[in-house]
């Protein structure tokens, strides 16, 4: 059937309708009066999101862009920065801290593991000559789908003084509880293709006093991605070059959406969607990638000794019209991920979870009659 496709991954996540019409409406100039009044109302929901009186600015980026403007503005060559590695994001910071000739520490742990903060704590209450200039973190893994204990971390870049904290929000940010002002996040990069309902193209950093105090010193070139650029047009309600007008239309709409469902709405519907997935997925026989006293809100990996989870996959996408995502690097076919991030309803994952459930009795799976159904709906009680 045609236009029934659902999207279960961690991004692009689904659209409502109301903000693909919004996106539909003719591009008007971005330096007319209308259209600063849309950047205007942004800026502020902007803010109400991230939970800050920091500017939040917009780039026309996906995330990774975000990420790397976030990094290449508030340090300089050879600063020595420690980079949270336990996935595909975490290992992608490091990448970009190496290429840039940043002195680059990992802080690894395995896949599917959380960071120790405590390693954290050991490299930055050692570092008495505060060579330590940025912490950078993924908050919610999403190759994995573990929630790193950021609000720890943080505590010990505090007690150091000097860093900067660095935060991959992408996939906790519209999911989980990022209150950036009361954490004191310096730089927080998100992306409008994940919590924010929208279509890929946007990505946005909130900027702490104390980070545009470090972007003084800052000595990248960069030009494009010279974020004093975006911060001045924030001010006035402007952007430095031609943004997606039609991607602003859109986040307009959905920044609206998220103010009627208040914050404590869209954490508690995650954390129900999240409980539902994990309670399905175990009563299906399926293991739970991550440990629960680490699950993202975003995204709930799944293993199987017994399934083959790319069969599992392909037969979701062409019997049901659900895309599942799949393991990356080392995890391809190892596992799969099902995303439960945005516009997701219980609705929604009710339908994900029973045809789930009917591919696995196709797989030859055993499983008792409604197993996954049952435990998800048991959530909802
Ligand atoms: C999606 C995602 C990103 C950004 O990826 P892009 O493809 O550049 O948008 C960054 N970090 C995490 C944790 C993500 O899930």
């Amino acid at each position: 059937m045609e236009d029934k496709h659902m999207l279960m991954i961690p991004g692009p996540t689904p659209v409502p309708e109301k903000v693909l019409l919004a996106m539909a409406k003719r591009p008007i100039g971005h330096r007319s009066g209308d259209f600063s009044k849309i950047i205007a109302e942004i800026n502020d929901n902007l803010k109400w999101l991230h939970q800050t009186k920091n500017e939040v600015l917009t780039l026309n980026v996906s995330g990774t862009g975000a990420m790397e403007a976030g990094m290449i503005n508030f340090l300089s060559p050879g600063d020595r920065v420690l980079v949270g590695v336990n996935g595909k994001f975490g290992d992608r910071w490091a990448q970009i801290s190496e290429t840039f000739g940043l002195d680059t520490v990992r802080i690894s742990a395995e896949w599917g593991q959380p960071l120790d903060p405590g390693e954290f704590q050991t490299h930055l209450e050692s570092d008495s000559k505060k060579e330590i200039k940025a912490v950078i973190i993924t908050h919610s893994e999403t190759s994995t789908g573990v929630l790193n204990d950021l609000e720890t971390i943080n505590k010990h870049v505090k007690a150091h003084g000097e860093a900067l904290i660095i935060v991959d929000a992408v996939t906790s940010l519209g999911a989980y509880n990022v209150p950036v002002d009361e954490w004191g996040l310096d730089v927080v990069g998100s992306g409008s293709q994940k919590g924010y309902m929208v279509p890929p193209g946007l990505g946005f950093l909130s900027v702490s006093d104390k980070a545009w105090q470090a972007y003084e010193t800052c000595k990248f070139p960069r030009f494009y991605m010279d974020l004093g650029k975006y911060k001045k047009a924030n001010l006035k309600a402007s952007t430095p070059f031609t943004p997606p007008v039609n991607l602003m239309y859109g986040l307009q709409i959905s920044l609206q959406m998220m103010q009627r469902e208040g914050l404590e709405g869209i954490f508690s519907r995650h954390q129900r969607l999240t409980n539902m997935t994990r309670a399905a997925v175990k009563a299906l026989g399926l293991q739970t990638f991550a440990a629960d006293e680490v699950a993202s809100t975003a995204v709930t990996a799944v293993t199987s000794d017994t399934v083959n989870t790319e069969d599992i996959r392909k037969i979701m996408s062409s019997k049901y019209g659900i895309t599942l995502a799949g393991g990356q690097d080392h995890l391809k076919g190892k596992i799969f991920r099902i995303g439960h991030l945005g516009f997701v309803s219980d609705r929604d994952m009710l339908t994900g979870i029973a045809c789930l459930e009917a591919t696995l009795s196709e797989l030859g799976h055993k499983i008792p009659a409604q197993a996954g159904v049952k435990a998800a709906a048991a959530q909802l009680v």
